[in-house]
């Protein structure tokens, strides 16, 4: 599909035509659309979460509800009826949550390795694919002449089937970072194309697996809403233009970072038109060198519901991830991981790994004050923690807001 789009006049085009179908015969096929005749999407509503949760059955064709979904879900079914049910990977009670059909489920698989590996038609290849979402759904191998695929179950745990993907030696793995530098730190894999997707991949990760595998890692920008970007063999991150429309909101708190809406054109039995995701992006200006055409991303870095809420002498202020982020990395070189949580509007707990002497702990604390500082914020309380523990069954979020409200 984004063979055929060479220039960004090609990428505009085909979203306009997309759009034009999409508003026109997609959207009016379930009822929280079915006044919205006019076809433009600037006059349909921007919604988010908790706007599709509490409308869920008016969203997709089938008119199924949100307790309908949830009661499968909850007895550890994936199936309702002709569709896939699933839900995001969060630990509140207000999980994202959706259906699909099984064609749009290969829809995004075949759009996924299309921009994954282009050379598909041509060459074998041995893919090992461990993503939330693909678990009980695909616990057979699929195989053709030119691709076999395996599926890795994460909820199981990385140790339940290292062994099995070690006999399996796939020349390509897609995994969320924290399983990729799990597997890269201990050796005996060697794959030659490297994805991270499902989660936000951090400079120190990267810098991990690479060393690992000798190999450059390849983001890919998912969710369990759908596919939204694939790195280039350069590593930049593209935009997928040619299947999502995108449009683009400030984030608070930075002048830099943008939240994305996204309108996804394959998707057709539960409709995401003009919905707001959680992720803050900044975008790249300059064009990237392998030629695409379709917009590249200069990085993700992190969750809008990450933003830091704190005390100022005013107003709260409100703190981006990525500048809590580098505020712990830059502060010493020697640090591998760190999480940084804020429990209250002044208190921030900075747990770094039990390796690390207390006074380094100190210099980072100091070093996060003075950036909170400059930010606006005053009063905030440090508390340090030694020691970390890896969510397997869950997101790794580093940079994490604990406390409420909601930012709106
Ligand atoms: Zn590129």
């Amino acid at each position: 599909m984004a063979r055929t789009l060479r220039t960004g006049e090609d990428v505009l085009r085909w979203r306009r035509l997309r759009l034009k179908h999409f508003l026109s015969r997609t959207i009016q096929r379930v009822p929280f659309y079915a006044s919205y005749a006019d076809g433009e999407l600037g006059n349909l509503p921007i919604v988010d979460k908790a706007i599709l949760l509490a409308n869920f059955e008016r969203f997709n064709t089938m008119g199924t509800t949100l307790e309908e979904v949830r009661a499968v879900l909850d007895s550890g079914e994936e199936r309702l009826g002709k569709l896939i049910v699933g839900q995001s990977t969060g630990t509140s009670g207000n999980r994202g949550v959706f259906v699909i059909s099984d064609v749009e489920r290969f829809t995004w698989l075949g759009v996924m390795l299309a921009k994954t590996l282009p050379d598909i038609p041509w060459v074998r290849h041995k893919v090992a694919l461990a993503l939330p979402g693909y678990n009980q759904l695909y616990a057979s191998a699929e195989e053709t002449r030119r691709l076999a695929i395996r599926f890795f179950d994460l909820s199981l745990g990385v140790e339940s089937w290292r062994d099995e993907l070690l006999a399996y030696a796939p020349d390509t793995i897609v995994a969320p970072p924290k399983v990729l530098r799990t597997l890269a730190e201990a050796g005996g894999l060697q794959p030659r194309n490297v994805f991270s997707g499902a989660e936000v991949l951090d400079p120190l990760d990267r810098a991990i697996i690479e060393a690992g595998f000798g190999e450059r890692v390849r983001e890919i920008y998912m969710a369990t809403e759908g596919l939204f970007g694939v790195a280039c063999s350069h590593g930049v991150l593209h935009l997928a233009e040619d299947v999502v429309a995108f449009e683009w909101e400030p984030s608070p708190g930075s002048s830099g970072l943008f939240t994305p809406l996204v309108t996804d054109f394959t998707r057709s039995t539960q409709i995401m038109a003009r919905y707001r995701m959680n992720d803050l992006l900044k975008l790249s200006s300059v064009p990237c060198a392998c030629g695409s055409p379709l917009q590249a991303v200069a990085c993700i870095e992190g969750r809008r519901d990450d933003i830091f809420l704190l005390r100022s002498e005013g107003p709260l202020v409100m703190v981006t991830p990525d500048v809590i982020r580098n505020a712990v990395v830059d502060a010493d070189r020697r640090i591998q991981d760190f999480r940084v949580i804020q429990m209250g509007y002044d208190l921030i707990e900075l747990s770094l790994t039990a390796d690390l002497a207390p006074q380094i702990g100190e210099v980072v604390a100091a070093n996060l004050r003075r950036a909170l500082c400059e930010a606006g914020a005053a009063d905030i309380e440090i508390r340090l923690k030694s020691g970390i523990t890896i969510p397997m069954d869950r997101k790794l979020r580093r940079v994490q807001r604990q406390c409420r409200p909601e930012l709106t």
